[in-house]
């Protein structure tokens, strides 16, 4: 299956840096959001993440101009995805809003189009049963930030053609990054892995083990994270954090996934992390410095 074509959909974090890759790798790119601000924003934003690429020597100047030439940009899902080889829809996580979204792409898409789900948690199995192509559904999972990171995590549905899942391994592999292949079931890998290890860090911090600091310090001293635990939920978005965890709480019905109260408090709360300025970490703008909350001082 040959692809040139690709359509994003949602100019958004993830949307952005997906569209980046692939223009950047020679594909023609159609970038489609509902809210034509946004759409703006996320071009501005690759023109400058490629401008710091040019600056550090990873990209030409007449690449950079070639790959931003390749971006086209849309606010009709129909239209931008009707001469497609790929979609990858990456929008706002919402099962009702991606429903909506997929039976559009099957309407308004080529036959022979794959379409694909950034989606962190929601069943690909699910999504490609509100379309007529359910063969044709996979899981193109990117992790943040996309033109940094390596993984790509495809997740195969319960009806995904062998084809389809060879075509987007290798695509991946074109874009440089390096696909790794697993089944539908709640969180996939990187979710079911992750997202009990924070829980477990919040877990941790509510029952009085341990402070911010130290918890965050172990886990980066001890197991060489990059990031502490609380500090990476905080950057993932506490929002998101709960509802992967109460994801993997529904879908596998183990009580050993139930969200920590203390992350489900912060969520009611509105501290849901760098987004909102305060989380397990209070953010100043413009500054770098991690400084522990209120809440979480001694
Ligand atoms: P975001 O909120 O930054 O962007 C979502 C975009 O979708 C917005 O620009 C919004 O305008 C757009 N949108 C909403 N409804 C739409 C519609 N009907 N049609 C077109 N566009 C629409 O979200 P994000 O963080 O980029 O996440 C996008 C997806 O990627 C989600 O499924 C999320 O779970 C997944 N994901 C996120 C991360 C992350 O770290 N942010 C990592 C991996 C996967």
């Amino acid at each position: 299956m040959s692809i040139q074509k690709v359509s994003v959909i949602g100019a958004g974090t993830m949307g952005n840096g997906i569209a980046h890759v692939f223009a950047q790798s020679g594909y023609d790119v159609t970038l489609i959001d509902v809210n034509p601000s946004q759409l703006e924003r996320a071009l501005a934003n690759i023109a400058k993440n490629m401008d710091r690429q040019v600056s550090k020597g990873s990209l030409s100047e007449s690449d950079k101009t070639a790959a931003l030439g390749r971006i086209g940009t849309s606010t009709n899902i129909m239209e931008g995805s009707s001469s497609a080889d790929l979609v990858v829809e990456a929008a706002t996580e919402n099962i009702d809003l991606k429903l909506e979204i997929f039976r559009q792409i099957d309407m308004g898409a080529p036959a022979h189009c794959i379409l694909a789900t950034n989606t962190s948690s929601i069943s690909i199995t699910r999504i490609a049963a509100s379309t007529k192509r359910a063969g044709k559904v996979i899981g193109m999972h990117f992790m943040n930030p996309v033109p940094v990171m390596k993984l790509v995590e495809v997740i195969n549905g319960y009806s995904t053609e062998k084809v389809v899942t060879n075509t987007v391994v290798e695509l991946s592999k074109k874009l440089g990054k390096i696909p790794c292949e697993v089944n539908d079931y709640p969180g996939f890998i990187a979710n079911r892995i992750l997202m009990p290890m924070i829980n477990e860090a919040i877990y941790s911090l509510y029952e009085g083990v341990a402070g911010v600091e130290e918890i965050d310090s172990i886990m980066k001293l001890g197991m060489a994270h990059p990031m502490g635990p609380l500090q990476l939920a905080d950057f993932i978005g506490l929002d998101v954090c709960l509802s992967i965890m109460r994801v993997l709480h529904d879908g596998l019905g183990n009580p050993k996934y139930a969200p920590c109260p203390l992350l489900v408090n912060m969520v009611t709360a509105g501290n849901l992390g760098a987004k909102s300025m305060e989380g397990f970490y209070t953010y100043t703008a413009g500054s770098k410095d991690l400084v522990v909350s209120p809440q979480f001082r001694k």
